[in-house]
């Protein structure tokens, strides 16, 4: 079973497929090397007030604060994926993880991540089980890749994905969001910054990425899919100390069923049958989404 990565949009904001697989470089680059805490040096964000999940497309989180929310894709490569748990576990990191089912990290590393879901400290979001391109899928096709993935998430964490989906590639058209409401996902999450590495990259170039993108109230993607990223954890915490960024998921941010629900979760990560993150009755199409549109007219497009 091969596994699936590549979500990016080039320099000119346009989405467009990556290749996979490609090899890797020879020379790794350099890092510097930036331990770990060896405690926990962030905590749940206090004094945020929930919005209700808007109907339209994520580029930013809403508001004024200091807030940064870091996505992490795909997890094609099991070893990052176990190594970006354990970096949740140490540090406190709140991550929101846009996951491919099909990837078997998700499942090896379950036991370390199950735990992170429960309390609340990390989101899982649906991401489509194999990361196919869905605007060329028939719509049955579509509902296939969405619910197979939230059977997933619920038989592995308990939760659905809903309501944040990221269309792979970033791709989706008019006809596939009106889809993805209707099955549950109003929020399209797409991103406004990248650790760049939905391909090999060396960890410099993360690293340099990262002092690029990580400003407040970013979405900021990146993918469990090189090792590289790895090598550079302690330089990202550092940096994110360093700016006075207060990491935070999008269940912190938004009103979902799951945020409420994950602190006092006891439940088994394999017998939430009725877990669901469908948007409350409240939700106004529109109400808190900072359209793309008006956050590229003041900055420069993402490249990722
Ligand atoms: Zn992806």
């Amino acid at each position: 079973m091969a596994a699936v990565s590549g979500c990016t949009v080039a320099s000119d904001g346009m989405a467009r497929p990556t290749e996979t697989g490609e090899p890797a470089p020879t020379d790794l680059g350099s890092a510097d090397d930036v331990a770990l805490p060896r405690t926990p040096v962030f905590s749940a964000p206090t004094g945020l007030v929930r919005r209700p999940v808007p109907h339209g497309t994520l580029t930013l989180l809403p508001g004024t604060g200091n807030e940064i929310a870091l996505t992490i894709d795909d997890g094609s490569d099991r070893d990052v994926v176990g190594a970006y748990a354990q970096l949740a576990t140490v540090t406190g990191l709140r991550l929101t993880f846009f996951c491919n089912g099909l990837n078997l990290g998700w499942t090896e590393h379950a036991p370390l991540l199950r735990p992170l879901v429960e309390s609340g400290q990390v989101f899982m979001a649906n991401h489509t089980w194999s990361h196919a391109d869905l605007t060329t899928l028939s719509a049955g096709d579509v509902t296939q890749e969405i619910r197979r993935n939230e059977a997933f998430l619920q038989r592995t964490y308990g939760v659905t994905g809903r309501p944040f989906l990221r269309p792979p590639f970033g791709r989706s058209t008019s006809a596939l969001a009106r889809q993805l409401d209707d099955l549950g996902y109003p929020a399209l999450t797409m991103w406004f910054g990248s650790l760049g590495d939905a391909v090999m990259h060396v960890p410099g170039e993360i690293v340099s990425e990262a002092e690029k993108w990580f400003q407040p109230q970013r979405i900021v993607i990146g993918h469990a899919n090189y090792p590289p990223v790895t090598r550079v954890f302690g330089r990202l915490v550092e940096l994110l100390q360093e700016r006075n960024l207060v990491p935070v998921h999008l269940g912190d941010v938004y009103r979902t069923e799951a945020a409420s629900a994950s602190a006092t979760a006891t439940a088994s990560a394999t017998t939430s049958p009725t877990t669901t993150t469908r948007p409350g009755p409240s939700t106004k199409p529109g109400s808190t989404a900072r359209p793309s549109t008006s956050a590229r007219a003041t900055t420069p497009p993402p490249r990722g």
